[in-house]
């Protein structure tokens, strides 16, 4: 056998303006470079552990005892709270795009008995599981929600609150008060509004299990932790019930940042080995996060995306998306059906813009970390330039003069 040796990995810095990741910020980069080596038991690792874990309370908005990271990306958190549905549970799942029917996957996994994965390993479909399909670029509405669990009465439902496929939001404080009214635990997908929108999870009790990602609102990348919080509800069903995962068990995984049996401990006990890199960048990007302040910054996300969306708007583009991190549009339609080639030509400048990853096909224009006039103004000017370049005619004066309308509206009005 030839042993092959490649070149030293080069990576360029893109503009990562698409639906996540967003770029990192250099203060986190800083932390994670700056940090020594430190074993998962060190003292100031442990420290630190415990810190992101009440920062995280903060962020979510919770007295939650269980609030902590999973190592790992948004389906590392997602598989940790979906860890406590059970084969044969009853699961209604909603799902208005991409990651939540990849929820509903990953929900039809858990619930599968044997039989049902036998019969299609890949895609398992229990009698107890219900997805209910809202059509792409529509919300989940808590009408919706209300009318079909108070048909099925299941034991868990679940919902993505931000659908980042479509870039829609959906009704939280309806799916929240219809869990409620009908017995049901509610499991939320907030891997795209954590750290973007202004919420606080404590205001949603029909809600039992949290699960979000380290790359999006939170700004980790350097591969981290995937938020999650538990309420005391949810931590007593697992604790009846059990579930069939050591790594991604709520109530065990707890215990590294000191959580035991509900209490919150000083000494955490051993449950993975944490890299002390990690945990210095995820401190960091917490520490930013909270000092901008949740409310400030789902306030600037949807004054830049509002800017965003009529420049794109003054291109001859149709926006079908409601999130305020991210734009989904139509391309104008001399353009129609050329949605990945312009993609794909922005991708191969450093521009990283996305099309949706289910049907219909859509651009995906996010905001991430892109929190100024200069950064959008970049970003509009760089997108102008693709449909240029496939042979759109844009009045650049017309959508130059927008923007920077809609700036000195903004500095006026302070
Ligand atoms: C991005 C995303 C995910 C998956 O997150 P990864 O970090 O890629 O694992 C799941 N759900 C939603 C709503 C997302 O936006």
């Amino acid at each position: 056998m030839n042993a092959t040796i490649f070149p030293a990995l080069e990576i360029p810095e893109t503009l990562a303006a698409g639906p996540g990741p967003g770029n990192t910020d250099a203060r986190v980069l800083a932390a994670f470079a700056r940090a020594g080596v430190s074993d998962h038991m060190q003292a100031d690792v442990l420290r630190g552990l415990i810190e992101c874990k009440l920062m995280l309370r903060q962020l979510w908005g919770t007295a939650n005892a269980h609030t902590f990271g999973v190592a790992g990306t948004g389906w590392s958190g997602l598989d940790c709270m979906l860890s406590a549905i059970l084969p044969g549970d009853t699961v209604v799942a909603f799902a208005n795009g991409t990651f939540s029917g990849i929820d509903g996957l990953t929900i039809r996994m858990k619930a599968a008995m044997r039989e049902d994965l036998a019969a299609d390993p890949m895609d398992p479909k229990p009698a107890g599981v219900t997805i209910i399909t809202v059509p792409h670029g529509q919300s989940v509405t808590g009408d919706l929600v209300a009318r079909t669990l108070a048909e099925k009465r299941p034991k868990w439902a679940f919902m993505a609150h931000w659908e980042t496929g479509s870039g829609r939001v959906n009704d939280l404080a309806g799916f929240s008060d219809a869990c409620l009214a009908h017995g049901a635990m509610g499991l939320v997908d907030a891997v795209s509004s954590l750290g973007v929108a202004d919420f606080a999870i404590d205001d949603y009790p029909g809600v039992v299990g949290w699960a979000s990602c380290p790359q999006k609102g939170v700004l980790c990348l350097p591969l981290t932790y995937a938020p999650v919080s538990f309420t005391d509800r949810y931590i007593a069903e697992v604790r009846k019930t059990g579930c069939a995962s050591y790594v991604h068990h709520p109530v065990l995984e707890a215990r590294h940042w000191g959580v035991i049996d509900g209490q919150d401990v000083t000494t955490p006990t051993y449950h993975r080995t944490h890299s002390a890199y990690a945990i210095a960048a995820f401190h960091e990007a917490l520490r930013i996060t909270l000092q901008h302040g949740r409310a400030a910054k789902a306030r600037d996300y949807a004054f830049h995306e509002a800017a965003l969306r009529a420049a794109v708007m003054a291109m001859g583009c149709t926006v079908t998306s409601d999130m305020t991190s991210l734009v989904v549009l139509n391309l104008p339609a001399t353009l129609a059906g050329r949605e990945k080639e312009l993609v794909q030509k922005a991708r191969a400048k450093g521009f990283g813009i996305w099309p949706t990853l289910s049907e219909p096909v859509q651009v995906r224009i996010g905001i991430l970390n892109q929190l100024s006039e200069p950064a959008i103004t970049n970003i509009v000017r760089r997108f102008a330039a693709m449909l240029s370049e496939l042979g759109a005619d844009i009045n650049m004066t017309k959508v130059l003069a927008g923007l920077s309308r809609h700036y000195a509206t903004a500095v006026a009005a302070e």
